[in-house]
C-alpha cells in the first residue's frame, strides 16, 4: 500500500507500508506493479486514536436500541412510530429494546399500549431511570416464571412493569451479549484503532467474546480488557492485551478498607495494574489512601478523576498514577454540573492543563455508552470546556489542539505517553484526516477521516 502526498509533521511525504509497518517515507515514491495507491492530497496522517476508557457491550446495546425518550420521541405518536421502524428492520423473533423512555412520552406505559404497537415480536423499553423495565405480551411469554417472580401484577397477570430487577431479567432472557461490529466500524470510520473496555466486571467470559469477536473480524480494533480477578492469570495475545484490575468505588458504599488493600496486593502480584472509578471528591480520598497503603504500580490508574482540587493532584501527581479523563462529559453534561456541583468544587471539575502542568501522565477517552464515543466530539470539548449553551466550565483546564489530541494517541498499555513516532519500521497504526492539521486544528468536532488502518491492514476508508 502507498499513501501518496500526506501531511507527515508538517510535510507532504509519501509512505509504503508493508507487512504491517511503515516500510518507506519519502518525496515521490513510485508505485510498484499492482500495489494499492491512496492519494492523500495533503490530508495530516496521524496516529491512530485510542479510546482509553469505554464499555463495548453496553455501547453495542444502546446503538441497537431505539431511543424512547424526549427529544428523540416527543410523543406518543413519534414513540409508536419509531418503535414500528425498528420492528420493521429486525429479523423475527429476535427482542427489541428501547432505552430513555420517560412518562411525559405517552404516560404510564403497559404491556396493552407496547402490544398495540408491537404485537408478534418481544419488546422491551427502559425507563430513563434505568430501574423500571417495561415489556409486551411477546416479551412475557418468554420470561414469565411463576406467580413470585419480580413482574408487577395486577389481580394475578402481569402489567409488563418489571422494577429493579435486571440481574432476573438477564437470566431470563439467556444474557446474550450484542454483536460489535457496526459500532467498531463507526469507531474505525472516526480514526480509532485500539480501545480499552473498562468494565469492572469483565471476566473469562467476556475475555472469549472479546476474542471470537476479533477472530471473526467483527471487532477491527485492538482492545485491552480491564475487569476482575477472573482476569489475574491471562497473558494476552496479539491485538488482545490484559488491561488493569477495576475497582468501582461508590461513595454511598465504600468497600472494607483493609479487603481493598488487599485485593491491590493480589493484582499487583499477579503483574496487573489497578484502576479506580473515581467521580467525587470521596472516592478519589478512598482510592489515593488505598494506593498509599498498599503500594503502586507503574501503569496503575485513576480513571474520571471528576473532582480533583489541589491536594488530591499533588498525590496523585506524587503516587506517579495515570489519569484517564472524559473532557466530552463537559460538552455533555456540562449545563448540570453548573447546577449541581457545589461552587467551590467547580475549578477542579474534569481538570486538564492541571495534570498536565504537573507532570501527571493524562490520556483521553469517551466513557461511551455514558458520553459520546466520537473522540473528535472530546477533543472539542477539551480544547472548549463549553456546555451545549456555551458557558464555561473552568476554562482555565482548556488544551491546545495538539494536546487535546495526544490525549487520544497514546498506546493502549501506556495511556498518557504520547503518540508513537511515525517513522520507518514503526507499526502502520494510523489515521488519515481529509484535511491538513493546520485546517483540521480549528474545527476539530467536525474533522472528517477519509482512512485509518491498524497494523498495516485498511480497517476503513478506501
Ligand atoms: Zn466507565
Amino acid at each position: 500500500m502507498l499513501i501518496r502526498c500526506a501531511e507527515l509533521d508538517g510535510l507532504r511525504m509519501d509512505l509504503r507500508l508493508r507487512e504491517g509497518r511503515i516500510a518507506e517515507i519519502a518525496e515521490g515514491l513510485p508505485a510498484l506493479p499492482g500495489e494499492d495507491v491512496i492519494d492523500a492530497a495533503g490530508g495530516a496522517l496521524l496516529s491512530g486514536l485510542k479510546d482509553h476508557h469505554l464499555h463495548l457491550h453496553a455501547l453495542a446495546a444502546a446503538r441497537a436500541s431505539v431511543d424512547c425518550g424526549p427529544p428523540a420521541a416527543a410523543d406518543a405518536e413519534a414513540l409508536a412510530q419509531a418503535l414500528r421502524r425498528a420492528d420493521g428492520k429486525l429479523p423475527p423473533g429476535q427482542w427489541l429494546r428501547g432505552i430513555g423512555y420517560h412518562e411525559s412520552v405517552a404516560g404510564d406505559l403497559d404491556r396493552h399500549w407496547l402490544d398495540a404497537v408491537v404485537p408478534e415480536r418481544p419488546l422491551r423499553l427502559q425507563h430513563r431511570s434505568g430501574r423500571l423495565w417495561l415489556l409486551n405480551s411477546a416479551a412475557l411469554a418468554l420470561v414469565e416464571q411463576s406467580a413470585d417472580d419480580p413482574l408487577e401484577r395486577r389481580d394475578g397477570r402481569a402489567t409488563g412493569r418489571l422494577y429493579d430487577a435486571d440481574a432476573w431479567l438477564r437470566t431470563r432472557i439467556g444474557g446474550r451479549r450484542p454483536v460489535l461490529g457496526e459500532v467498531s466500524r463507526w469507531l474505525a470510520s472516526r480514526g480509532v484503532t485500539g480501545l480499552c473496555d473498562t468494565s469492572h466486571d469483565n471476566d473469562t467470559a467476556a475475555w472469549s467474546v472479546f476474542a471470537e469477536a476479533q477472530q471473526r473480524g467483527e471487532l477491527l480494533q485492538s482492545l485491552r480488557v480491564m475487569g476482575s480477578a477472573a482476569l489475574d492469570a491471562f497473558s494476552g495475545m496479539p491485538g488482545l492485551q490484559r488491561g488493569e484490575r477495576k475497582f468501582h468505588l461508590h461513595d454511598h458504599e465504600l468497600p472494607d478498607f483493609d479487603a481493598l488493600c488487599a485485593d491491590i496486593r493480589a493484582a499487583h502480584a499477579a503483574d496487573r495494574g489497578v484502576a479506580f472509578h473515581c467521580v467525587s471528591r470521596v472516592d478519589l480520598a478512598f482510592a489515593l489512601a488505598a494506593l498509599q497503603e498498599a503500594g503502586v504500580r507503574g501503569g496503575d490508574r485513576i480513571e474520571h478523576a471528576s473532582v480533583c482540587p489541589p491536594e488530591f493532584l499533588e498525590q496523585v501527581g506524587e503516587l506517579d498514577l495515570t489519569v484517564v479523563t472524559q473532557p466530552g462529559f463537559i460538552a455533555t453534561r456540562g449545563e448540570a454540573y453548573l447546577r449541581d456541583v457545589e461552587e467551590f468544587d467547580r475549578p477542579w471539575l474534569y481538570r486538564l492543563r492541571g495534570f498536565l502542568d504537573r507532570g501527571i501522565r493524562l490520556a483521553g477517552s469517551s466513557d461511551a455508552p455514558y458520553g459520546d464515543a466520537d473522540p473528535w466530539a472530546a477533543m472539542d470539548a477539551a480544547v472548549r470546556r463549553r456546555t451545549a449553551s456555551g458557558q464555561s466550565v473552568a476554562g482555565m483546564e482548556s488544551l491546545t489542539p495538539e494536546q487535546a489530541l495526544a490525549l487520544f494517541t497514546s498506546p493502549l498499555e501506556e495511556p498518557g505517553s504520547g503518540a508513537p513516532k511515525l517513522e520507518v519500521g514503526a507499526v502502520a497504526d494510523l489515521c488519515l484526516l481529509t484535511q491538513p492539521w493546520g485546517v483540521a486544528r480549528n474545527a476539530l468536532a467536525q474533522v472528517e477521516v477519509r482512512a485509518c488502518w491498524r497494523d498495516g491492514r485498511l480497517i476503513s476508508g478506501t
